[in-house]
């Protein structure tokens, strides 16, 4: 296998794993700041959600729409899937290219 047999099975490896994201969903309790709010002045308050992530070196935080929760997930789901392959495609680089143990 030469690298351009190896590169075209990385495409195909990363047009399967779909739409990826990197990061971790953390659920919360926040109050909506309505006066007559119920379930804020029962202090049960709204679940929400944020994802954290690391982008240049710091921690960030985004907030998270409750429509897009699943699909969110799915794409942490397949990010994880391609960093497993971006491994395994290192190790195949690694066997597919080395010489023979003989030196010339
Ligand atoms: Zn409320």
């Amino acid at each position: 296998m030469d690298l351009q047999e190896l590169m075209s099975g990385w495409l195909e490896a990363v047009k399967e794993t779909g739409f990826v994201a990197k990061g971790s969903i953390h659920e919360y309790r926040r109050n909506c700041g309505r006066k007559s709010c119920k379930k804020c002045a029962s202090g049960e308050r709204h679940t929400a959600w944020q994802m954290t992530y690391y982008l240049d070196g710091r921690q960030r935080s985004k907030y998270i729409q409750e429509g897009q929760l699943d699909e969110l997930r799915r794409a942490i789901a397949n990010g994880r899937k391609l960093e497993d392959m971006m491994v395994r495609f290192g190790l195949e680089y690694l066997d597919a290219t080395k010489k023979s143990g003989k030196k010339k």
